[in-house]
């Protein structure tokens, strides 16, 4: 089930980092007094009273044509939020009124027919409260004064977008679908997989879209198994602005990433791993989907019969995160072991949704500890008196000891890779949660 979408969209300095960050709750982008100042988390998910959802710093998004262009930036910002929010908050400041990029704005927010929250931020006193009629020409109804100084009016602000949330308690796909996503940075072929994926003959497309959302998602059925890559039309259509910034590419892989069973983190195998593969894995393992990496461009690689072994090596060194993850070696443009892809993808799912009985779970306990017992901490020594595993998607288990606070992290590996040696849960992370009770 995916959350609601609020995108923040307003001028450089009105203060919607600011506002973000309140609404996330911790400070994660920076704020600086210098306009437009680049940001590092622009996307996150928020909490508030009993809302979830996501929210967007559009201004985080840096758009060619810099500074001087600020209708430009402010236009571009307005698409990326019309295209990806359920939710728009349109902020404005108190201090200087409508501005002309205010009125730009306006008009694409109120031709795309979005729900929009107007925000008069900078309201930092009764008097401030004077200002924010003039902002009822903008035409989205009554202005929400707030202060991000003060963190004052939010929760108004954000009752009134919690109007215009979809209603939620639908699953958008059954159960037995698996969902599947393509991650990487751009051009390390995520669409030519894509598409190889969908041209192979024994792939039956559905030419039902099932989506609640505005992403296409297509659907697609392999030997009676039915799957559905998230948010393929995100990744074909091509030539927005934004879409070929970098933070861009990362807000679709985190939202994509959160729609999915199991996530295929490609590589390009001809440019080896960077940093920001890392970063995009280092999402997919946190949100606890399944993982499969995906070395493409296979064909172009000069290889022997060590390279692919090396190559190996290289991922389990860089992806140390992710030693649960298989790695597939594919060409998307030879089709070269692209068939191997949905197959795997049903064995990770398999093992994401796996369920260990609870005797059997304590069977690897009890063996786990008599192999190997757990180091006493001050004379104390950890006693795990059982386990069980409450969930699945990723599996997740509890385990019952003494005093949580002598479990040590390498003996809870110690008991996690035991658990992968019975049961190998490939391509999935786990969960273990440590609880006293003896
Ligand atoms: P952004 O460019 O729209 O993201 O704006 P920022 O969040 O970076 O804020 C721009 C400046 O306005 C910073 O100096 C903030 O400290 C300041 N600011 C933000 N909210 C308020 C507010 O409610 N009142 C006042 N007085 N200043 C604010
Ligand atoms: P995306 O940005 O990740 O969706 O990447 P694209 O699918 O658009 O591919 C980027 C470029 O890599 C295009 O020029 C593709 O033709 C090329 N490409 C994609 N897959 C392969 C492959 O398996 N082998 C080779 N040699 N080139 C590929």
């Amino acid at each position: 089930m995916s959350k609601p979408t609020v995108a923040i969209v307003g001028r450089p300095n009105v203060g919607k980092s600011t506002i973000f960050n309140r609404i996330v709750g911790e400070r994660i982008s920076i704020v600086e007094d210098v306009p437009g100042v680049t940001r590092d988390r622009i996307y996150s998910s928020a909490e508030w009273l009993s809302y979830q959802f996501n929210i967007i710093d559009t201004g985080g998004i840096e758009i060619e044509g810099g500074q001087d262009q600020i209708v430009v930036q402010m236009r571009e910002q307005a698409e990326l939020a019309i295209a990806e929010a359920d939710v728009i908050i349109f902020m404005v400041e108190a201090k200087t009124g409508i501005t002309a990029a205010d009125q730009e704005v306006s008009k694409i927010l109120f031709k795309s027919k979005k729900p929009v929250v107007l925000a008069v931020n900078k309201v930092d006193n009764l008097k401030a409260m004077d200002d924010i009629y003039e902002f009822y020409s903008l035409g989205f109804g009554e202005p929400f004064p707030i202060s991000g100084a003060h963190g004052t009016g939010l929760g108004d602000l954000l009752d009134e977008a919690a109007k215009h949330f979809p209603n939620e308690g639908e699953e958008e796909y059954d159960e037995d679908v698996i969902r599947i996503s393509l991650i990487g940075r751009p051009n390390v072929g995520k669409s030519s997989l894509i598409n190889a994926l969908l041209g192979e003959e024994r792939v039956i497309v559905s030419p039902v879209a099932g989506t609640t959302r505005d992403a296409i998602d297509t659907p697609l059925q392999r030997d009676g198994q039915r799957f559905v890559l998230i948010d393929t039309a995100g990744m074909r259509k091509r030539g927005k602005v934004y879409e070929k910034t970098e933070k861009y590419s990362v807000l679709r892989a985190l939202k994509a990433i959160e729609r999915s069973d199991v996530v295929l983190v490609t590589i390009n195998g001809e440019e080896g791993i960077i940093e920001q593969d890392k970063k995009i894995a280092g999402y997919a393992h946190e949100a606890g989907r399944g993982i499969i990496i995906v070395v493409n461009k296979w064909d172009a690689v000069e290889k022997d019969e060590r390279t692919m072994n090396e190559f190996v090596k290289e991922i389990r060194d860089q992806f140390r995160f992710l030693d649960y993850a298989p790695i597939l070696f594919v060409s998307a443009q030879t089709k070269q072991r692209v068939h191997t892809l949905l197959p795997k993808v049903k064995d990770v799912a398999d093992q994401h949704a796996l369920r260990i009985p609870t005797h059997v779970l304590n069977d690897i306990i009890v063996d786990a500890v008599s192999m190997t017992p757990p180091p006493t901490d001050k004379g104390k020594r950890l006693k795990i008196n059982y386990g069980t595993q409450v969930s699945v998607k990723p599996p997740t288990f509890i385990l019952f000891v003494n005093d949580p606070e002598l479990m040590h992290f390498s003996y809870e590996r110690y008991i996690q890779n035991r658990i992968r040696a019975a049961f190998p849960f490939e391509g999935t992370p786990l969960r273990i949660f440590v609880r006293q009770k003896s």
